[in-house]
């Protein structure tokens, strides 16, 4: 296909901490199995805008300018020649790591473990907030009729939530889940693993209005830890609110020590805080499943007897992997996940900085709590 002479391909560019500034990039030229997509929406990602105001995650360092965003939809604008499946006009959201299929964990079938793997807004790669982004075109899935772009840009965060409920921890019918975090990735943890019939779902998070939205969302039980007391040490708070969670689950107390009954098939941690993991083990089943999702401090403190004597399994759960992104769109298709209470936020390409303050405050200039926030393409 020979494209339309198209527009300069304005982007969004982090040149350093808190350092941003539009910029027309070139448009990238496409390989025979690429496609260019016009981008339409982006969400806004914790680490986007960690980023921004760190300038490094871990040991990624952003060194030289970079583009951000990689939660994204648009419309296909052309094709490499031997592409098959895609054509232009078609809507899709794209799936924002290319990987090296030739290493292990790509033949292997855990391409996420890549260690080849160009993630879009990790760098040096460039991000998707950008009027053009190649990708292959197996990257690219359409969206069936009944989803919109803005559902289509929120398939990254839902294929987290898938990759951690379903494909890691495997959550199912009749479990108890608990979900630390009310954020968007905690909130989509608890509609993946309502939807894969877990019978109870606890939310937690320290904000009561959070609870209350977890509540409304997928959550069927909401726990507000208490506040710490003075001098606590960490892990004495973290076995006070596991016995908090215990009770209110009706579990025993001895759960907490390791030797009780009751406690939760999966813990789903999304918040990244030592207490919360430190929480999630002690109210977890014995022989349960503890994934760790959120993102926070580098190192831990764990009651890691509790896991021994419990038998736990600890994973870590990184970005999405193979079947992660269909499944994500056929929950969100068959109307068994609904993604639009969670956009709260909408902006103009040209305020997406903007769009980064309310996400990094979680909460807009006039103070209303920010779920996800989107920025349309440019024009
Ligand atoms: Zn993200
Ligand atoms: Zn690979």
């Amino acid at each position: 296909m020979t494209p339309a002479p198209a527009p300069a391909n304005k982007s969004f560019v982090l040149r350093a901490i808190n350092d941003v500034v539009f910029e027309d990039k070139p448009i990238p030229e496409l390989g025979p199995t690429d496609v260019l997509v016009r981008i339409l929406k982006t969400g806004i990602c914790g680490s986007d805008v960690h980023f921004l105001t760190h300038g490094h995650i871990g040991d990624f360092h952003v060194r030289s300018p970079m583009v951000l965003g990689h939660e994204s939809s648009g419309v296909v604008h052309s094709t490499g020649r031997s592409v098959t499946t895609l054509t232009p006009g078609d809507r899709v959201a794209l799936e924002p790591g290319v990987t090296c299929r030739k290493c292990h964990a790509c033949k292997g079938g855990r391409y996420e473990l890549c260690p080849h793997i160009l993630f879009a807004a990790t760098p040096p790669t460039d991000g998707t907030l950008a009027r053009f982004y190649r990708v292959p075109e197996d990257l690219a899935y359409r969206l069936p009729d009944g989803l919109s772009l803005e559902d289509g840009a929120m398939m990254e965060p839902l294929s987290v939530a898938v990759h951690a409920a379903h494909t890691l921890s495997a959550v199912g019918a009749g479990h108890t889940v608990v979900v630390f975090g009310c954020g968007p990735v905690g909130l989509l943890c608890m509609a993946v693993a309502r939807t894969l019939g877990a019978a109870a779902i606890l939310a937690v998070d320290i904000q009561p209005s959070r609870l209350a939205f977890a509540r409304e969302y997928a959550a069927t039980h909401t726990y507000l830890p208490p506040r710490m007391r003075e001098g606590e040490p960490r892990v004495e708070y973290s076995r006070r609110c596991a016995e908090g969670i215990c009770e209110l689950m009706g579990w025993a107390k001895d759960l907490v020590k390791g030797t009780g009954e009751g406690g939760a098939d999966r813990v789903l941690e999304a918040t990244g805080a030592e207490v919360c993991i430190q929480t999630g083990i002690f109210v977890a089943k014995r022989g349960g499943v503890f994934t760790q999702i959120g993102m926070g401090a580098d190192t831990a403190t764990v009651p890691i007897t509790t896991a021994l004597v419990k038998e736990l399994t600890i994973k870590g759960s990184f970005r999405y992997g193979y079947g992660d992104y269909p499944m994500a769109i056929s929950f969100a298709a068959a109307r068994k996940i609904d993604l639009a209470p969670l956009v709260t936020h909408r902006f103009a390409f040209a305020d997406a900085p903007e769009a980064f303050e309310a996400t990094k405050n979680g909460k807009d200039r006039q103070g209303k709590w920010v779920i996800k926030t989107l920025i349309d393409g440019p024009e």
